[in-house]
């Protein structure tokens, strides 16, 4: 069965891809990760979220969609279905071939979040379940018109998500993000633009008060203020100050969503060696001979196990 990238969550009567759906269960607004279905308005084919309730630290593969159960297929006139069937049947051809009807897709990656964050506004609430249907078929309606919908993230784990997926597929150079600064502020990166590993990057460019996505092996540990030291170990190419990401216990305070799970990748990967990424600026500072990497908060911070060197080196066979 082909890719199922979006489903409709039964529980916040919107579309969301799996990271959105891990997002939101990190944050407990999610709870169900088999209350999915197919996003077409005619189709009720009922999808599973597979690993929508686990911790990057402790899954070797991302959060995706499965088809629930093998009995229960889309219906005859689901539009999805269609084109699955139709992709699949490139799927034989060459590599090449495929890239090509790849056009590369594009998420969002909000650094602020709204106001009104999170709150739902389709409850059902003492409605009959007429009523519901009517919403749902609505709901998928005015979703299905934004077919090439954007994936809103608004913690870095998501983005990691995206990143390694494409890697694996080879897309990092067609695939693209949007960072959202707010205040109408909104760069558009391809991943491989975005995403800078330490030990393949020059210490000191024009764009070091930009910000990117930084990674590299590393380890998380306890401060005494409460805080966190992110230590890396490996240094920028040419460049042997050590470099590090601070996060104080006011950035922790200052987390509103999920910060309890937030904080426990954290100490779940203290002392121990993982891939480190933290969305920020550089800061080089010569008196302490220390690379700073900058965070804004909690949720431009993720933590992984997956080795893309590894990748590297399977692609390489
Ligand atoms: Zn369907």
């Amino acid at each position: 069965m082909a890719r199922v990238e979006f489903a409709y969550s039964l529980e916040i009567n919107d579309i969301v891809d799996a990271m959105e759906a891990n997002e939101l269960w990190i944050e407990g607004i999610l709870n169900d990760k088999r209350a999915f279905e197919c996003i077409d308005e005619n189709c009720e084919a009922k999808i599973t979220c597979k690993n929508m309730d686990t911790f990057a630290y402790d899954r070797k593969v991302i959060p995706h969609f499965i088809m629930a159960n093998r009995e229960n297929m889309h219906s005859a006139s689901c539009e999805l279905y269609k084109e699955y069937v139709k992709k699949e049947s490139i799927r034989g051809k060459s590599k090449n071939e495929r890239k090509t009807y790849n056009i590369g897709r594009n998420v969002c990656f909000h650094m602020e979040r709204p106001e009104n964050h999170r709150i739902i506004k389709h409850t059902f609430s003492g409605e009959g379940s007429k009523n519901e249907q009517d919403i749902k078929r609505k709901m998928k309606r005015t979703s299905e018109r934004r077919k090439n919908r954007n994936s809103n993230y608004y913690w870095l784990n998501s983005l990691i998500g995206y990143y390694i997926a494409s890697y694996k597929e080879g897309t990092i150079h067609q695939n693209t993000v949007d960072i959202d600064f707010g205040k109408n502020k909104k760069y558009n990166y391809t991943l491989n633009k975005l995403f800078k590993r330490i030990k393949k990057e020059i210490e000191t460019t024009d764009a070091d008060k930009r910000h990117y996505v930084y990674y590299g092996k590393g380890k998380v540990f306890s401060r005494k203020d409460g805080g966190y030291d992110l230590v890396f170990y490996e240094q920028f190419l040419d460049s042997d100050k050590k470099v590090k990401c601070v996060i104080s216990k006011n950035l922790i305070e200052n987390c509103q969503y999920g910060r309890i799970n937030k904080i426990n990748i954290l100490e779940t990967a203290k002392g121990k060696e993982r891939f480190i990424y933290v969305l920020s600026s550089k800061n080089i500072s010569e008196t302490y001979e220390k690379i700073y990497l900058n965070v804004n908060n909690l949720d431009c911070i993720a933590i992984s196990e997956i080795d893309l060197d590894a990748i590297d080196e399977i692609i390489k066979e």
